[in-house]
């Protein structure tokens, strides 16, 4: 499923997926208690950077400043941020409104904190007063552009802190004196340019998560038709089983595993009998059908075998069966002769049996260096031939013991 959209009319800072919505909240909330972490350090040394304004408006100002921004601010700031170290797993685990909230409570307490010192008697009605306002406008930024906070949490934080500015201007002078007016505007339009940035950084921080998740999406995609494409490469269309090509590659690695660890190899060949009279008998398509079913009765057993079935072409199939001696091979080809028979599909012109059977030539090895894998499935067609002239719907081994199994 492709990603949903923002809307383009109306660009509202939301994903019209809940599913996105959660996607993108988890997402971001690593990178942004990173984020809040540095620049919360910085920003601690930053706001009492700000004693050496205190310290030149008048003495009384200091001793207030640095009682509100050592004891106050700097222990709420450290706290949060030695909290958000230590229990940095639990707060990613928190919805990321905690680290949000932290966020605003921070930059609020600086904002409070300024006006407790603008409308204390100290700081008196002088322009000194009128121009520490200015102060309000790095907290904006604060959590506005240096902490980014989400656009509506951004919104309601810069509002608070323009309304405690604008009682602080009311509170101290009631008419208004040169500097106020100049001031009131400066810091209101930093308030109003901060919060573009802050909503233009998350629009473009929702579109690039979009990118992101479409471009993930059409991976998954391209690698599920990869598989499904490599699937289809290798199996036969008419019934399912293994095609000829990958039948070559099992066979491949498997003799080069039993080469180098020198453990037994077999090879079954399996041929339907009397296959053209069923043909010409039941109609061609009656015969794809029937080889459909021979292959899945034969894949049944061969896959729990830890095998492959591979179509070797017309009526015939190939096994390979790693790890499987002579004697189990044996075996498994009696079982799997034994289940065609069993799924009971109706041959009247067969001189063998009522139903569908097969015949069987195994073949098994220890391969030693330089012998080739041809040659043991020369020697199971030759053990297919042995089965065949001996009467069909049977299994034969190769080589010097040749014990046929009689039906
Ligand atoms: P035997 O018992 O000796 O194996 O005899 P047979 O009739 O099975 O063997 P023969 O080689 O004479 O005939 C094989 C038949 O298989 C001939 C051909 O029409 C049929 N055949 C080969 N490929 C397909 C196929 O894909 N679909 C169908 N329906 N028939 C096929
Ligand atoms: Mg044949
Ligand atoms: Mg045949």
């Amino acid at each position: 499923m492709i990603p949903s959209s923002m809307s383009r009319s109306l660009p509202r800072l939301h994903f019209e997926s809940a599913e996105d919505e959660h996607q993108f909240d988890r997402d971001s909330q690593a990178p942004r208690l990173r984020h809040f972490m540095l620049s919360g350090w910085v920003s601690l040394l930053t706001y009492n950077g700000f004693l050496v304004v205190d310290w030149l408006v008048n003495p009384d100002v200091f001793a207030m400043g640095a009682a509100l921004r050592l004891a106050i601010f700097t222990s709420f700031g450290l706290a949060t941020l030695l909290l958000a170290t230590v229990f940095r797993k639990v707060f990613l685990a928190l919805p990321s409104a905690v680290t949000e909230t932290s966020v605003m409570a921070t930059g609020l307490l600086a904002a409070l904190s300024i006006a407790v010192v603008l409308t204390s008697p100290a700081m008196g009605h002088g322009p000194w007063s009128v121009f520490y306002h200015g102060g309000f406008v790095p907290v904006i930024m604060y959590g506005t552009v240096v902490q980014r906070l989400r656009f509506n949490m951004a919104a309601g934080f810069t509002a608070s802190i323009l309304v405690i500015h604008w009682v602080c201007m009311a509170l101290a002078y009631r008419d208004a004196t040169a500097p106020v007016v100049p001031m009131l505007l400066f810091v209101s339009s930093m308030a109003v340019y901060t919060l573009i940035i802050n909503y233009r950084l998350e629009y473009e921080e929702r579109q690039r998560f979009l990118r992101q998740q479409r471009a993930r999406m059409l991976r998954q995609q391209l690698d599920r038709s990869r598989i499904e494409l490599e699937k289809a490469a290798g199996s036969d269309p008419l019934t399912g089983a293994a095609n000829r090509r990958a039948f070559d590659e099992a066979m491949q690695t498997s003799w080069a595993q039993a080469t180098a660890h020198q453990s037994a190899l077999s090879v079954l060949l399996v041929d339907v009998d009397h296959f053209k009279a069923y043909n010409d008998f039941y109609g061609h398509p009656a015969g794809d059908q029937c080889l459909r079913h021979v292959a899945q009765a034969l894949q049944g057993l061969i896959n729990a075998e830890g095998g492959l079935v591979a179509r070797w072409g017309g009526e015939e199939f190939a096994v390979v069966l790693p790890a499987h001696t002579l004697p189990r091979a044996l075996d498994v080809a009696n079982r799997a002769r034994l289940a065609v028979q069993a799924a009971n599909l109706r041959h009247e012109r067969s001189s063998t049996c009522a139903s569908v059977t097969v015949s069987i030539g195994v073949a098994s090895t220890i391969p030693a260096q330089g012998e080739a894998w041809a040659d043991l499935l020369a020697q199971a067609d030759a053990a297919l031939y042995e089965a065949k002239r001996a009467g069909r719907n049977r299994a034969s081994a190769a080589g010097p013991r040749q014990p046929v199994t009689p039906a």
